[in-house]
C-alpha cells in the first residue's frame, strides 16, 4: 500500500513558513518519492500553501465544521477548505477532542462534511494515558472507531490516525509491539465493517514520530503512513520522514 506522510502544523505558521513548503517541494522534486505528501497548514495559509505546494504535495485543513455555511462565528467549512485549495482534512484530532470537546458523534459529522465537499478525511482516535495504564487502550479504540467513522468510508475518501494522546507532543513513542496490537484492531475493525475498502484503507501511526524513529515505525504490519506534528514543521525533519516511508 502506498504510504501517506501527513504534516500537521497544528497552530504555528505565518506567511514565512510558505518557505519550508517550497522547499519540501523542490526536495521531492530531486527524487519523485512513491509516498503521498500532505501538510495540514493553519488555515490562514491554506490557499498561499495550496499556491506553492507543487503537485507532489496535497494540502489539507486540520478541522472544520459540519455545516457548509452558516451563523457559526469563527469556523471554517469543509466546502471552505476545499475551495481555498485543500483536498484533506484532519477530523477529531486529539486537540480537537480536548480543547472544543468533540464527541465521536461530532467527529462523525465532520467526516460527513468533509466527503460532502470532496475532501478525503483523516479521523484521529487514541487512547490517553491514564486510560493505557489502565488497560482500556483497545476498548477506548475500539468505541472511538465505531462512533467515530460514519457508514460509506471507503481508501478513497478515508484515513484512520492511530495517535496515542501521551505521545503528541511528548517524545514518548509506544513500543513497536503496542503500535501493532492497535493498528491490528483497528484493520480488524475496518475489515468488520467495510470488507474489501477496509482492508485498501490506510491507517496512519502518529505521535512524536521523527527522522530517528521513522523507519521502525512505518515498517511495522498495517502501518500505512504517519501524522506528523513538530517535525513536520522544518523540510529538514520532514523530508528524512517521506524518504524512509518511502524505503518501507
Ligand atoms: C500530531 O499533532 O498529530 C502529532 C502527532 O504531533 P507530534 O508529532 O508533535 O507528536
Amino acid at each position: 500500500m502506498r504510504q501517506l506522510i501527513a504534516g500537521n502544523w497544528k497552530m504555528n505558521g505565518l506567511g514565512a513558513s510558505l518557505a519550508e513548503i517550497e522547499s519540501l517541494r523542490d526536495g521531492l522534486a530531486e527524487g519523485a518519492p512513491e509516498t503521498d505528501v500532505l501538510i495540514c497548514p493553519p488555515a490562514s495559509l491554506i490557499a498561499r500553501a495550496a499556491a506553492v505546494s507543487g503537485k507532489d504535495i496535497a494540502i489539507g485543513g486540520q478541522d472544520c465544521h459540519a455545516e457548509p455555511s452558516g451563523a457559526f462565528t469563527g469556523d471554517v467549512s469543509a466546502e471552505m477548505l476545499k475551495d481555498a485549495g485543500a483536498s484533506y482534512v484532519i477530523v477529531g484530532h486529539s486537540e480537537r477532542r480536548q480543547y472544543h470537546g468533540e464527541t465521536d458523534t461530532v467527529v462523525a459529522a465532520k467526516v460527513r462534511a468533509a466527503w460532502r465537499a470532496g475532501l478525503k478525511s483523516i479521523i484521529c482516535i487514541g487512547e490517553t494515558e491514564a486510560q493505557r495504564e489502565q488497560g482500556h487502550a483497545l476498548a477506548i479504540c475500539s468505541s472511538q472507531l465505531q462512533t467515530s467513522i460514519p457508514e460509506g468510508a471507503n481508501p478513497q475518501t478515508t484515513a484512520i490516525a492511530y495517535e496515542p494522546v501521551w505521545a503528541i507532543g511528548t517524545g514518548k513513542t509506544p513500543t513497536s509491539a503496542q503500535i501493532v496490537e492497535v493498528h491490528a484492531l483497528i484493520r480488524e475493525h475496518l475489515m468488520a465493517r467495510f470488507a474489501e475498502a477496509g482492508r485498501a484503507m490506510r491507517i496512519l501511526y502518529g505521535g512524536s514520530v521523527k527522522p530517528g524513529n521513522a523507519a521502525e515505525i512505518l515498517a511495522l504490519t498495517d502501518v500505512n503512513g504517519a501524522l506528523v506534528g513538530g517535525a513536520s514543521l522544518k523540510t529538514a525533519d520532514f523530508l528524512p520522514i517521506i524518504r524512509a516511508a518511502a524505503g518501507a
